[in-house]
């Protein structure tokens, strides 16, 4: 009986180093977990966990021998870990190794933005450049001024490009950084109303659940351009989309929605809105590195080792 259960949905590369290393059960989603029977469930101490979908006490309820969660991501929301603590479970996940892919996607979103470039492709792709003249001009990005809420890991590494861009920048956090020449706000309210781009690099999860609120948003104003990275869940989606299409702001650029992958068909109707399908750490050589990650906690618990990146 396997003690590894791979749940989500991997790369070949990662599933065959998987399978070899660990010659694992794999499933499609913890929602599945229950149509296993009670003894291939009981035999498991280690899920190696990818994706979005809840992961609470009642999938640990289903596995009594579990010990450890190996998660394949930084962002660790989906899983409870109060319910992780309270069944003796340790949580890993994959930090720093994809700081640049998700700050990269970032800039290129407030790029693609505010320089309108998905819309100006299409203006040269289907003649109108021939037939209509110039693209018409659209909104500067260099020297003007960005705002992080949520100077973390990735949110230092959008700052530190968005500086490069010659950008005056501000954040928020919980506690001031030692960044000298960028200005710490106490209130996202106050940020927002002070920046041109408002990024959001949160946590996702309870405590950080509509950050972005409607008042964060009316701040930004009818110039500003929200950027989101995070998680759909730090920002008042309904509270945005109203913005949105009222233009009470310029426009936005989103990586991560509520209910993903089914978004809010409103979105669709937005031209002011560049969206990517949750995208930000997509590179092959990003996906593997937190592949390795993943498997080296895998590896390290299996040895009686000190996790690499314990959560809990
Ligand atoms: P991090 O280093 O832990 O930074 C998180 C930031 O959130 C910190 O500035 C932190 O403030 C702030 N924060 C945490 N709890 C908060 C609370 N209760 N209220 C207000 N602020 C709070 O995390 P990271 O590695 O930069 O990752 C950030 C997030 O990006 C992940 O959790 C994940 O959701 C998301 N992400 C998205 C993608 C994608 O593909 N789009 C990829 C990877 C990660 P302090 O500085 O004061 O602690």
């Amino acid at each position: 009986m396997t003690e590894t259960l791979v749940i989500g949905d991997y790369s070949d590369t990662d599933k065959a180093v998987l399978s070899e290393t660990f010659a694992p059960l794999f499933i499609a989603s913890p929602r599945t977990l229950g149509t296993l029977d009670k003894g291939t469930r009981a035999a498991v101490t280690v899920v190696a966990l990818k994706g979005h979908a809840p992961f609470g006490a009642d999938e640990m309820d289903l596995l009594p021998a579990l010990r450890l969660v190996a998660n394949y991501g930084v962002g660790y929301d989906a899983i409870d870990i109060a319910a992780a603590d309270a069944h003796g479970v340790k949580v890993t996940n994959t930090p720093d190794v994809l700081n640049d892919d998700v700050a990269d996607i970032a800039v290129g979103m407030l790029l693609c933005q505010s320089r309108e470039m998905m819309q100006a492709s299409t203006w040269a792709r289907t003649g109108e450049w021939a037939a209509k003249g110039e693209y018409p001009l659209n909104r500067k990005v260099s020297g003007r001024t960005a705002g992080i809420l949520g100077l973390g890991r990735i949110g230092r590494e959008i700052a530190n490009r968005l500086a490069s861009f010659k950008m005056d920048i501000h954040y928020f956090a919980r506690s001031e950084k030692d960044t000298p020449g960028w200005t710490y706000h106490t209130d996202p309210v106050s940020l927002a109303h002070t920046v041109d781009f408002l990024v959001v690099a949160l946590v996702g999860g309870k405590d950080t659940e509509n950050f972005v609120s409607a008042q964060v948003i009316e701040a930004l104003g009818s110039r500003g351009v929200l950027i989101n990275i995070s998680r759909g869940t730090t920002v008042d989606e309904a509270a945005l989309l109203d913005a949105l299409e009222a233009g009470r702001i310029a426009g936005a650029g989103l990586d991560v929605f509520l209910n993903e992958p089914n978004i809010d068909p409103r979105f669709y109707d937005l031209n002011n809105v560049v969206i990517q399908p949750h995208q930000g750490s997509g590179t092959v050589e990003t996906r593997a590195a937190m592949g390795q990650i993943q498997r080296d906690n895998m590896g390290a618990f299996h040895r009686g080792k000190q996790l690499l990146t314990p959560v809990n």
